[in-house]
Parts: structure tokens; C-alpha cells; sequence
């Protein structure tokens, strides 16, 4: 194995560390396509992770799995008029269906047949409303028919210039809920439900707290009514959306023609609702609990949550310690703890460089001296002020699972301190400013509720409002007046610099 490269702190630059601790994790890597990524087995491996949780909470819900084309007509797009404005400028388009022969060589020896030349393009999937509700309408007839709630686990294609791993690229991989409803109420019910379940998502297993509350017009869905989003605040203080569910309306329901006969025997268009969390949600988790020896990954989420490292001197202690680490690994494997034995080749030490750059929440360290004492020295990833410590042979089937637990709550606990550390509630414009342009964090003041304001903010500093924060979320004092331009203020909004 080559020698790990040193990662570069996040204090002298965060982006430069953020891509060292993915390749060091060995989580993603640049593809030959510019704007893509490949994922690498431990990053597929969280996303793994993610989706099943996701996935029991889903259909805890009611939601059930379907698939549906990642090619979508393109006069679907624009049948909804806010929908195709706002998704226009980055889809992929196909035109042709096959390629052919030219006689010459090189990157030149194909090209389009101009004879393939499809009638109506194609555009791959920015998301999949139009396609989803064009077949809602032949399968909703009736009241009884409703709710319709389905989810679809896919790819998607939004054609970026600025990409980065994880957090924006061309292609990634996500959920879209999708569902039909009799009433507005019904459809509103279900897009704070699912916002709720997103929280608690990433409360309890990203071990990443969130704000919860309302996107403004101008940052709301492309074609909803009212958007809802889960920001969590990053290491370098910008906000991260994590996450976002809409209440839909009416609209799509219109532009693809979704009725259904009411209870009373009229007719009336279904309300619908999306939602959606992406891949982009291990890049959260990664710049909010990494550091500057790699990844930090929540114990819930670890590819590898406990690793045994056997320490030897000589062939006989190899053996020992070898066979000790066999049965610790069996033992909390039935516990059902992810767990693996290193045996490599290598100096402990170097593996212990390894482990931590890849995030591994807990090594159990087995000497032949602790084998003798009939224990295992035990570190966590985040070192604790308590160092090493020792754990029972004995009992470790019930300790290692309880020490996980512990660090899966101090993560969250600490994210959590972080994120306070760094917010001010109830700025007004100087102190805005001043916060903006210096540490940034999550600054929470009064709005008017104009789209003027807003703009102005965004180009002086570009922060923009995260989030018009759930009663939870707001501040004990509501805000009189517009932090930016003094008029009164409509709502408590929440503003930072966002990836
Ligand atoms: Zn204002």
C-alpha cells in the first residue's frame, strides 16, 4: 500500500481538505466525464446505509417503490411553465439513437447517424415530475384512488459547470417521492411529514442537526407552491440543504390533466407532492464531523464501524493474537456490528493512520499482553480525553455496541454545539454585514418579505434565506422590522453563505 498523502488542514484551505479526506477515504473519484463521479465501494457503501434506513421510513409512511424512464419527452418539460424555466438551462438532451461509421480514425471514426434523428428529443431526467404525473392521470380515476404515494430511487441529470464531489455533480444518485392527494390540506400534511422524517434522518443517523422551515418564492421548486427544506450548517459555516419536500399544488396537475371524481361525484385536479434527498447527503456528513486526520463517519452510517487491529512481534504472537481477534470479530459480528480483522503486513501504527482517515468509529487494538489480561484496548476515531481505554474480553459483544452508540450521540451533540456557536439571532443590517463578511454562520433576523431585499443581499454578500425557520427554530423574541431595509418584518428568516 503506498504511503497515505497528508491531508490539508481545513484551516488553511477547506475545499483543498474536503476533496483530500474523500480520496483518502477512498469515497469517490473524478470520472473521464468532467462533472461526474465515480463512487467507490466505501461511499456506495454509506449511500447503501442511507437508503435502507431511508427506505424502512418511507414505507413506514405508506410509500411504496416504483420505477419510472430516465427519458422524458421534452415537450413534457414545458407543459408546466415555471417547471421548464426553471430546469431549462442544465438538461442533457438526446437526439439521435445511434451513431455511424465515418472511415476515419480516431475520435472522428463515429458520429451521429444523421438518419436516427429521434422526431421529438428526449431529455434525460433533471427530476421527474412531468413524467410521473403524465402517468398518475391514467391510473387516478376516483377518490378511492387517492392517496397515491410512491417513491423512486434513480439517477438524475442536472448539467453542471462548477462541480465538486458529492455536492454538485452532473450526474447523482437520489430519491423522489411523489404523491397525489383529494385536498390541499391532506397534500400540505404529507410535505411537512415527509420534511419531518428527513429531519429525524439526519438528526439520528447523519448524527447532522437541521433546521427545518419554509423556502421563500425565489428559492422555492421550480413549478410548487411552497417549499420545504432541512439546512444544516457545515465546518466552514456555510449552510448545506440536506434536503427538500414540496407541496405542489395544483400545478402539475393541470398541465398533465391528473382528475379525479370527488366523493360528491364532481371533478376535481389531485394535489400533488415531491420530495427528495440526494447523495449529496454524504457530502454533509463528511463536513460535519471530519477533521483534519480524514473522515469522521457516524457509527450508524460507517461502512466499518469497528476495526480489530492484532498486534505481533513474532510468529507466535501472530498466531495468538490472530486467533483472539477471530473470535472478538465472530462475537460482534452476531451482535450485528460491522467489524474487521486487519491483518496486513504493516506496522500498527500505519494502520491506525489508515482506519482513521476512513473514518472508522472505534479500534480495538489486540496485543499479546492485553490477551493475557483478557481485554482489548479500545480508541475512538474522535479521541476523547480519556485516551485508550481498556474493554473486558468478556462483555465486548455488549460494550463495543454501547461505546457506538456513545459516539454516534457526541457527534450529534457537538454538531449541534457548532451550529449554535455559530449562529446570532436578531441582527440588524451592520451586524449582518460585518458576520457575512467575517466568519458567517446562520444569522437570523426580521423580513420584510421582499424579493428586492433578498436580491440585494445575495449580491453584497452572497448569502441567501435558508429557510423562514418552523416555530421550534425561531427565535424567542420575533423581529419587528426587516433586518436589511427596516420595513416591517413578515417572518423570522434565517440567512447564511450556502454550498
Ligand atoms: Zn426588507
Amino acid at each position: 500500500m503506498a504511503q497515505a498523502e497528508k491531508i490539508t488542514p481545513r484551516a488553511k484551505d477547506f475545499s483543498e481538505w474536503y476533496n483530500d479526506v474523500i480520496m483518502q477515504a477512498q469515497l469517490a473519484d473524478y470520472s473521464p466525464v468532467r462533472g461526474c463521479m465515480v463512487i467507490r465501494p466505501l461511499g456506495y457503501r454509506i449511500w447503501e446505509l442511507m437508503q435502507r434506513a431511508l427506505d424502512d421510513m418511507f414505507k413506514a409512511t405508506g410509500h411504496q417503490n416504483a420505477y419510472f424512464p430516465l427519458f422524458i419527452p421534452q415537450s413534457f418539460l414545458s407543459k408546466e411553465a415555471e417547471h421548464v424555466e426553471g430546469f431549462a438551462k442544465e438538461v442533457a438532451v438526446v437526439t439521435h439513437t445511434r451513431l455511424k461509421a465515418t472511415g476515419k480514425t480516431g475520435a472522428d471514426a463515429v458520429e451521429p447517424d444523421p438518419a436516427s434523428e429521434l422526431e421529438e428529443p428526449l431529455v434525460v431526467r433533471p427530476t421527474s415530475e412531468t413524467i410521473i404525473y403524465a402517468m398518475f392521470a391514467k391510473w387516478i380515476q376516483s377518490y378511492r384512488d387517492l392517496p397515491l404515494l410512491m417513491n423512486q430511487w434513480c439517477n438524475i441529470v442536472r448539467w453542471e459547470l462548477r462541480t465538486r464531489l458529492f455536492l454538485r455533480t452532473t450526474e447523482f444518485l437520489w430519491q423522489e417521492g411523489h404523491t397525489a392527494h383529494a385536498t390541499e390540506g391532506d397534500a400540505e400534511a404529507e410535505a411537512r411529514q415527509m420534511l419531518g422524517v428527513y429531519r429525524k434522518f439526519q438528526e439520528e443517523w447523519v448524527a447532522m442537526p437541521v433546521l427545518t422551515g419554509r423556502k421563500t418564492e425565489s428559492e422555492k421548486f421550480a413549478g410548487a407552491l411552497r417549499t420545504y427544506a432541512v439546512e444544516a450548517l457545515m465546518q466552514d459555516n456555510r449552510a448545506l440543504q440536506a434536503g427538500t419536500s414540496h407541496n405542489l399544488g395544483q400545478n402539475f396537475a393541470r398541465a398533465f390533466n391528473v382528475q379525479y371524481q370527488t366523493a360528491a361525484g364532481g371533478l376535481d385536479f389531485v394535489w400533488n407532492t415531491s420530495w427528495g434527498v440526494s447523495t449529496r447527503m454524504i457530502g454533509g456528513l463528511i463536513m460535519t464531523h471530519s477533521d483534519d486526520n480524514g473522515l469522521v463517519a457516524p457509527p450508524r452510517l460507517a461502512p466499518i464501524q469497528v476495526v480489530i487491529v492484532p498486534i505481533w512481534k513474532n510468529d507466535e504472537e501472530k498466531a495468538q493474537v490472530s486467533g483472539v481477534s477471530a473470535q472478538v470479530k465472530d462475537a460482534l459480528a452476531k451482535a450485528g456490528v460491522r467489524v474487521e480483522v486487519d491483518l496486513r503486513d504493516m506496522k500498527p501504527g500505519a494502520k491506525y493512520f489508515d482506519w482513521e482517515a476512513k473514518g472508522v468509529p472505534l479500534r480495538l487494538e489486540v496485543g499479546p499482553r492485553d490477551v493475557a489480561a483478557g481485554q482489548v484496548m479500545a480508541a475512538r476515531r474522535v479521541k476523547t480525553a480519556a485516551g485508550k481505554v481498556p474493554l473486558s474480553l468478556n462483555d465486548l459483544a455488549t460494550a463495543a455496541p454501547k461505546v457506538l452508540d456513545e459516539i454516534q450521540d457526541e457527534l450529534f451533540q457537538a454538531a449541534k454545539a457548532r451550529r449554535e456557536a455559530n449562529s446570532i439571532r436578531g441582527v440588524h443590517k451592520t451586524q449582518f454585514l460585518e458576520f457575512m463578511n467575517g466568519t458567517g454562520g446562520f444569522a437570523y433576523g426580521g423580513f420584510c418579505g421582499s424579493g428586492d431585499c433578498e436580491a440585494q443581499i445575495k449580491t453584497e454578500t452572497a448569502a441567501t434565506i435558508r429557510v423562514l425557520p418552523d416555530p421550534e427554530f425561531q427565535s424567542p423574541e420575533q423581529p419587528r422590522t426587516c433586518m436589511w431595509c427596516g420595513k416591517p418584518s413578515v417572518a423570522e428568516a434565517v440567512w447564511a453563505q450556502a454550498y
